[in-house]
């Protein structure tokens, strides 16, 4: 399946490929590539990240709490 004259970049005709990240479309003339869907993976780890930045600040507030001396 091509695409002519779809590139964003070039306007060079795309065609669509498939890898193991899903399908995408190559531009033919210049190499652009651009996603046909999106990648559930990407927002794990995405939402991951944001979990565990949460921890370390509420872990912060627990060293204010020792001034026990
Ligand atoms: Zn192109």
């Amino acid at each position: 399946m091509v695409f002519y004259r779809s590139c964003p970049k070039c306007r060079g005709d795309m065609h669509i490929r498939k890898d193991v990240y899903g399908d995408f479309r190559e531009c033919i003339q210049c190499g652009l590539l651009q996603d046909l869907s999106e990648r559930p993976a990407s927002q794990l780890v995405g939402s991951g990240t944001s979990s565990d930045d949460a921890s370390t600040t509420s872990s912060g507030g627990k060293g204010k709490k020792g001034k026990a001396a």
